[in-house]
């Protein structure tokens, strides 16, 4: 049960030759290929975490009755590794997704990992396989943790007993290949992503596959990505795509941030939370708190809102261009990336990249 078990070290006989990783890592993508090897640990509610390893990439052999094939008892978690200026690499506030992957556990009554252990497997893979972090910038290495349920039984009536929690690594391109370009969002009012009391702010699959319809609602109107509003009277703003929402109000040395408060239906996302301490530390006021989408739309009309940008681990932000619902649709701004959006961004990427000091201690 302790976050000091030694990782059994099983090197891939077979790596990917080195031609071919490197041409892998000139146009990687996003989530198409993955590094030569991965961890795995296991967790019995009598043994607790044990047998922690470094393994080839490679399937994973389950029992049709796993119940996580079943009942979805399963999480989650995303953060990168990035390459720094004299060749050594960092990840970016792993703590931080290890204390979600528990608060997320806690809600789907699976078992807490040890943040150290969380964080130990990190390291185990990224040093392992650290020829596949990127250099170009805007890429970086994808490590993808997630735990799921192994127990054999289809009773639905307790959790599982036991538990695999496994940690692959995938090389990842620059989100804005071709430039920056704002998304146009859907305002969906037939699908809702979480409901008060379920589980919006775990990050569980579960969330994922339910969006799927909502997405593709979004797509068949023409938008890039869904808005994601209040379950119960569907006028709520609470996130877009995997993304949280972020408002400009006001302008230059007037300008503030306004973002959906944590409600328990959103997912706390490590960008939001990096967003609200940054920003104050430019002079720019922040606010957590509550917006509908008739404020939205009127803030846009009187020029209130400036700017609007979606934000997470993938794409650091995303501005947004233009919001279509069933009944209405609207520019934000002239539709371009907004500066101060676009500040943050530069911002935040500097201290991932390591050309900008890093006073919050977020770098690993
Ligand atoms: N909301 C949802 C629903 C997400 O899936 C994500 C991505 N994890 C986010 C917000 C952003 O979170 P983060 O900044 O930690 O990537």
């Amino acid at each position: 049960m302790s976050s000091t078990l030694d990782f059994d070290i099983r090197p891939n006989p077979r790596p990917t030759p080195a031609a071919e990783r490197e041409r892998i890592l000139e146009n990687p993508g996003w989530g198409q290929h993955f590094t030569d090897h991965m961890v795995t640990i296991r967790y019995s509610a009598d043994k607790g975490w044990h047998d922690a390893r470094l393994e080839p990439y490679g399937p994973l052999a389950l029992d049709p009755a796993s119940q996580v094939l079943h009942y979805s008892q399963e999480l989650f978690e995303g953060l990168k590794a990035y390459r720094q200026a004299d060749g050594s690499v960092v990840t970016f506030r792993p703590f931080s997704n290890a204390a979600r992957m528990n608060r997320s556990a806690r809600r789907m009554a699976m078992p807490d990992i040890p943040e150290e252990l969380f964080v130990r497997a990190l390291e185990v893979l990224v040093s392992t396989d650290r020829d596949w972090v990127p250099d170009q910038p805007g890429h970086s290495l994808y490590l993808r943790p997630f735990m799921f349920a192994t127990t054999r039984a289809l009773g639905v009536n307790q959790p599982a007993q036991e538990y695999l929690f496994v940690v692959i690594a995938s090389p990842s391109g620059n989100y804005y290949a071709r430039g920056i370009r704002p998304v146009t969002v859907w305002l969906s009012q037939t699908y809702t992503r979480a409901a008060p009391g379920g589980t919006g702010e775990a990050k569980t699959g579960g969330n994922y596959a339910a969006s799927f319809a909502g997405q593709a609602e979004a797509v068949a109107h023409g938008c890039d990505q869904v808005v994601w509003l209040d379950a119960v009277e569907h006028r709520w703003v609470e996130e877009v795509g995997s993304m949280n929402l972020m408002f400009v109000l006001g302008s230059g040395s007037g300008a503030r941030l306004l973002t959906p408060a944590l409600t328990g239906t959103l997912l706390p996302g490590i960008t939001r939370d990096s967003m609200l301490k940054l920003a104050p530390d430019l002079g720019i006021p922040v606010e957590e708190g509550k917006i509908n989408i008739d404020e939205w739309q009127a803030g846009c009309e009187s020029g209130e809102i400036t700017e609007v940008f979606g934000c997470g681990t993938a794409a650091i932000i995303s501005p947004v261009g233009a919001v279509r619902g069933a009944d209405r649709e609207w520019t934000i701004g002239n539709g371009e990336p907004g500066e101060l959006s676009m500040r943050l961004r530069e911002e935040l990427l500097g201290i991932q990249s390591g050309t900008r000091p890093d006073p919050y201690g977020w770098i690993h």
